[in-house]
């Protein structure tokens, strides 16, 4: 439930609802606005009775949340969120950045030299896992805290922002100390103590769609991050398990406007696991920015036939700097443009 005050409202006006909404036993979460301040009530779990607040002084409408997820919601905040990782690097404005690097971090010059040919391509932000959620237990697991080490590096030398992966609690503060921005895979969309965790560590969370994951499972997701109070969230469609074996998943892309119709959180694009093929990245990150997307993350490997993990959907730099360039025309022709300053390479 939102309650609308009119622009005239006075602070003790807007603490009596507080106070009531605390009494029902829910909490109140106020939102100042340029016109008037909306308080929105957390913490119900179905129908609301706003008979207590509906006749307060100072309430100008009620509006009841239909959906299942509140603070996610397009009718909670009807103006997009954008979401800052680090300077210049916004999710959910006109710009769109580009975030490129590995599938995992393998050794420091592996990633010293992805992180220089992506920025040299045009991205703004570093991937790069030091924790890897592998299919197998047998397969590389990532290089912990010495991939995180090495992240670090990577920044040092060339500016990008860091964006990696956290797969538990313990994990999620690690990462927090390096990345600027902490990835939930699609395999933990559903861990829900540790989007607790990321939620009141704070720092931005790009949280993927889960592999069988509807759009509204997804939402409610989101909403654990924010019901801890963190509002910097981004969202990414990475491809869902199908029937079809041609692709390694099938790449949504309709969940770029309905999230976008749904909700007021920035969501990007990962054609590389939303495909799994190399030559599909080209077409799929075209289609991606056409229909909205707010970013696109990529896997790039400096030899991508040597990778540890993830090699055949995986780009080399020239590659890379290709699509990059074929991204910045597509952006134009929408309206927008890419994140950063254009690096290109004659
Ligand atoms: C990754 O980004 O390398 C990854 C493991 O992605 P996902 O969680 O989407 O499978
Ligand atoms: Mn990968």
């Amino acid at each position: 439930m939102l309650v609308v005050m009119s622009h005239n409202a006075t602070k003790t006006d807007i603490d009596r609802v507080c106070d009531t909404i605390r009494s029902m036993g829910y909490t109140p979460a106020p939102m100042p606005g340029k016109q008037r301040t909306t308080v929105g009530l957390v913490g119900n779990d179905g129908a609301v009775d706003d008979s207590l607040v509906a006749d307060l002084p100072g309430v100008a409408q009620i509006i009841h949340v239909s959906n299942p997820y509140k603070q996610v919601s397009r009718e909670w905040k009807p103006e997009n969120t954008v979401v800052t990782i680090a300077s210049g690097v916004s999710f959910g404005g006109e710009e769109i950045p580009i975030i490129a690097g590995p599938c995992s971090i393998e050794s420091e010059r592996q990633i010293v030299e992805s992180a220089r040919a992506v920025r040299a391509a045009g991205a703004v932000a570093l991937r790069g896992g030091a924790y890897k959620p592998r299919s197998s237990p047998y397969s590389f697991q990532g290089l912990g805290r010495k991939g995180l080490e090495f992240l670090a590096t990577a920044r040092r030398e060339t500016g990008l922002a860091i964006v990696t992966e956290a797969m538990d609690e313990d994990g999620a503060h690690q990462v927090a100390e390096v990345a600027d921005c902490l990835q939930i895979g699609a395999r933990n969309m559903q861990n829900y103590s540790l989007l607790k965790t990321v939620g009141r560590i704070g720092k931005p969370v790009l949280l993927k769609r889960g592999m069988a994951a509807t759009i509204q499972d997804l939402l409610l997701s989101a909403e654990y991050v924010l019901s801890e109070g963190n509002p910097h969230v981004i969202l990414c469609e990475r491809g869902l398990r199908s029937f079809d074996s041609t692709a390694r998943n099938l790449f949504d892309l309709t969940a770029i406007p309905i999230v976008h119709q749904l909700s007021h959180l920035p969501i990007i694009a990962d054609p590389s696991h939303g495909t799994g093929r190399r030559d599909k990245i080209l077409p799929m990150s075209r289609a991606a920015i056409a229909a909205g997307a707010d970013g696109v993350i990529i896997e790039v490997h400096p030899q991508p036939e040597q990778a540890l993990s993830d090699g055949a959907q995986s780009l080399n730099p020239e590659q890379f700097t290709e699509v990059m360039r074929a991204l910045r025309r597509v952006a134009e022709a929408v309206d927008r443009q890419l994140a950063g300053a254009v690096a290109e390479v004659a």
